[in-house]
């Protein structure tokens, strides 16, 4: 019998994604100028009602044009959570500006605007926001604080992209947006990421930085340092074929979700993200579970035991204000304890789209029967 395993995440395509692609290599257009690319753009703007799409190659690049198109330079502030992915940080590094970092909130896992608040001075320039995991951050107070202070709100919607606060699409709310299309993500197309804004000038921007800063008039000639971050059609055209299975993708996620959390959240030892905050109904991008302080259980330990049962896991994110790329060009204290404890203490269970109801009751008796097995 072949041995049981169930990886954290794998993507489904039951769409047309092949179509599309045969598409592509019959009309010769694989490059950045095909008609999927437009298309993607065109879908997700209208999507997101954002006037403006601009499709890239990773949700990481979209960062660092999210960034560039504003000008973030030295002697800026940018203020951003700890725990989240490193793309958030890096072009915030590498413009020679100082990212200021915010603990996480101890049970949705998400910043708290109060907290953003604190850390504002006359250096901010701008505040960068990212739903993590399945829930939202307060995009409507946040803006306010924005507004206040006259400062950019950049949205990482990369793990939430169909969550909704008030009936509005997370990735609507940011003056920038941006989405990853990564293997892992709602969309995938491969590798890919997007920007969104309603304005106009951001959006130019965002085009040229994309493409070299080539000069829209004068071919070859370049007014400023860009980066080849175009997305091709090939990866587009899978990326329309996802966006077309969108709705059942998000209803799929939540109905994962929603049953492991049934299933584990009368558990002792454990404290899982909630179904719900202020603002978000979670939309599960993934399964996270964190182990409760109080708890003796060693977490490498368990992810190996559930590895042998053929269960995949994942770590949490590692803080951003303990990476040594960090260390390396700046030199920052901070303590900030709940980010430091979900690091250590935090891991997701598989959670990908091809998931069955059976295997989710598979992972969570073995989960149980471990952690039993560990308490004693
Ligand atoms: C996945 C992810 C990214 C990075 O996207 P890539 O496409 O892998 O570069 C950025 N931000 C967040 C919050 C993510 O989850």
């Amino acid at each position: 019998m072949k041995k049981k395993f169930i990886p954290v995440n794998e993507p489904i395509f039951n769409g047309n994604e092949i179509k599309y692609l045969k598409n592509c290599i019959s009309t010769k257009w694989i490059g950045s100028d095909g008609k999927y690319v437009t298309d993607f753009e065109k879908k997700l703007s209208k999507y997101t009602k954002k006037k403006y799409a601009v499709a890239v190659s990773s949700g990481t690049a979209a960062l660092d044009i999210a960034f560039a198109s504003i000008q973030i330079k030295k002697g800026d502030e940018v203020i951003l959570p700890s725990f989240t992915i490193v793309s958030c940080m890096n072009q915030i590094i590498r413009s020679g500006a100082t990212p200021v970092f915010v603990d996480c909130n101890f049970d949705t896992w998400n910043v708290d605007i109060s907290e953003i608040e604190k850390k504002i001075t006359n250096k901010t320039k701008a505040i960068l926001a990212v739903h993590i995991y399945g829930l939202a951050v307060d995009m409507p107070n946040l803006l306010k604080l924005g507004r206040k202070y006259k400062l950019k709100i950049i949205e990482d919607t990369s793990e939430v992209l169909g969550l909704e606060i008030n009936k509005k699409k997370c990735g609507s709310f940011g003056d920038i947006s941006t989405l990853s299309f990564y293997t892992n993500k709602h969309i995938t197309t491969g590798e890919g990421g997007m920007i969104l804004t309603d304005n106009l000038q951001i959006a130019e921007r965002c085009k040229k930085l994309r493409n070299l800063f080539f000069d829209n008039k004068r071919r070859f000639y370049h007014e400023e340092i860009g980066w080849n971050y175009r997305m091709s059609n090939l990866n587009a055209a899978v990326g329309v074929a996802q966006f077309e299975n969108l709705n059942k993708t998000i209803t799929l996620k939540r109905s994962i979700g929603n049953y492991y959390y049934k299933n584990l959240k009368n558990i002792n030892e454990i404290q899982l993200q909630p179904i719900k905050n202020n603002c978000s109904e979670n939309i599960f991008w993934v399964f996270g579970v964190l182990l409760k302080k109080k708890s003796k259980i060693n977490i490498n330990k368990l992810r190996k035991l559930l590895l042998k049962k053929g269960i995949q896991t994942r770590p949490f994110f590692w803080p951003l204000h303990k990476q040594p790329s960090l260390k390396k060009n700046l030199k920052l204290k901070y303590s900030l304890p709940n980010t430091e404890y979900l690091s250590n203490n935090g891991f997701y269970l598989p959670s990908g789209l091809s998931l069955r109801k059976s295997d989710v009751d598979y992972i969570c008796s073995e989960f149980k029967k471990i952690l039993f097995k560990l308490c004693k």
